[in-house]
């Protein structure tokens, strides 16, 4: 079981002068290995010799510079194959370095950096297992991270073992549909809105950033209003990541198995077309999937990525295709007369979808009862008990507390 964790780091002024160096360092090699086609680790120890500053950084640290050179080609070129126009890796001053297996300690809430010194770290949650990787990283409103991976074999075992046992009769099954008009709508009813907070957040953004164009390029005040740009985004993010780590855990902590929708690149474009900007809802979407996986399969349980496509035109009472624009809220069968919201149709159809994926049965069209299904008007104020006997309506309140 991997586990990625961030922590805070408060390094003194000599030392982040250090950490700056080492960065600029590493800069340099990138940026030398790119301009002279190399990528292979044994260039460093004759780039040693004609650059003697380079020997300031820790020798793993640089090895994984070359390494990532190397690993980006490789994306690039896969996804060359696969037809996608790319563009060639280009020089860039790098944020971030790796520590991998030696040349780092922690001790209580210092860690220690070979070459580097002594950082106070805040250990906000415990690392579990043994220590592989250690991502020092500075961004852009001059703040310093250490993104900590870990191994952890026992947890590993018990997930294994988990993961083969037989799901009995209590088992939780949830179908999430991401959209639009709400965040989710699952396949209980339950719908989780927007979170207010980010939208508020983000609404400053904007003003801040439409501020930023009109400042004159190369001035001071363009300088200042950046880094005011930089920091209402951060806490945009902070915000939204935040959201998404709690709507996962809801998910995670509730249900033995979560369908989800692959997101594909024609679902997100025909999803996302709403007042809040596309780009951040792909982001959000994807995110809150990776979340629900990786935290479910920490878990022991089960989280799945079904097709999407036709989730929101079939029906999920009767199977029949209901073709439906954008613009339709509601799924209203002609065939079998079930009436109810287009996202909640979606989430069945992905839920149904996710059970025959694990292969636990195709479920039986029907199972759900029509009455009920009729007579909810609007599911924001209504629950719904289709199969699950556990329901609960989470308000973003509520959501923000759990
Ligand atoms: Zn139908």
């Amino acid at each position: 079981m991997i586990q990625v964790t961030r922590f805070k780091l408060y390094p003194s002024k000599e030392v982040e002068g250090k950490l700056f160096s080492n960065l600029h360092i590493c800069s340099f090699v990138y940026n030398w290995c790119l301009e002279h086609n190399i990528w292979n680790d044994s260039v460093l120890p004759q780039l040693k010799e004609v650059y003697p500053d380079i020997k300031e950084v820790h020798s793993i640290v640089l090895q994984n510079v070359v390494h990532q050179i190397r690993d980006n080609i490789k994306a690039l070129s896969e996804l060359k194959k696969k037809g996608k126009k790319v563009g060639r890796l280009r020089h860039k001053s790098r944020h971030s370095m790796i520590f991998e297996q030696t040349g780092f300690k922690i001790d209580r809430d210092m860690l220690k950096l070979s070459k580097i010194g002594t950082i106070p770290i805040v250990i906000s949650r415990p690392i579990d297992g043994t220590i592989k990787q250690i991502i020092i990283k500075h961004n852009k409103t001059n703040k310093w991270a250490a993104i900590i991976v870990s191994e952890d074999k026992i947890k590993e075992w018990y997930t294994f073992r988990r993961s083969y046992q037989k799901p009995g009769n209590s088992l939780k099954v949830v179908g999430i549909d991401l959209n639009v008009s709400n965040f989710s709508t699952d396949s209980n009813g339950l719908v989780i809105d927007h979170p207010k907070n980010v939208k508020k957040a983000e609404k400053k953004l904007k003003r801040q950033q439409k501020k930023l164009s009109r400042r004159k390029k190369g001035s001071f005040n363009r300088k200042k209003q950046k880094w005011i740009v930089a920091k209402v985004h951060e806490k945009v993010e902070n915000r939204r990541n935040d959201f998404l780590h709690k709507t996962s855990r809801y998910y995670v902590d509730t249900y033995d198995l979560i369908a989800l929708e692959e997101l594909s690149i024609d679902r997100m474009v025909q999803k996302g077309n709403s007042g809040l900007s596309k780009a951040i809802l792909d982001a959000s979407w994807g995110k809150f999937e990776n979340y629900v996986l990786y935290k479910a399969e920490n878990a022991g349980k089960y989280a799945v990525q079904v097709i999407a496509k036709g989730t929101t035109q079939d029906c999920s009472v009767c199977g029949k295709i209901v073709p439906k624009d954008l613009s339709q809220r509601i799924h209203s069968c002609p065939y079998c007369g079930s009436v109810m919201p287009r996202d909640y149709n979606a989430a069945q159809n992905i839920k149904l979808r996710g059970i025959e994926m694990v292969g636990w049965g195709t479920p039986e069209p029907g199972t759900l009862d029509i009455e009920k299904l009729n007579t909810l008007a609007e599911i924001r104020t209504s629950i719904l008990d289709v199969n699950n006997p556990e329901q609960v309506f989470v308000s973003e309140t509520r959501i923000s507390r759990l």
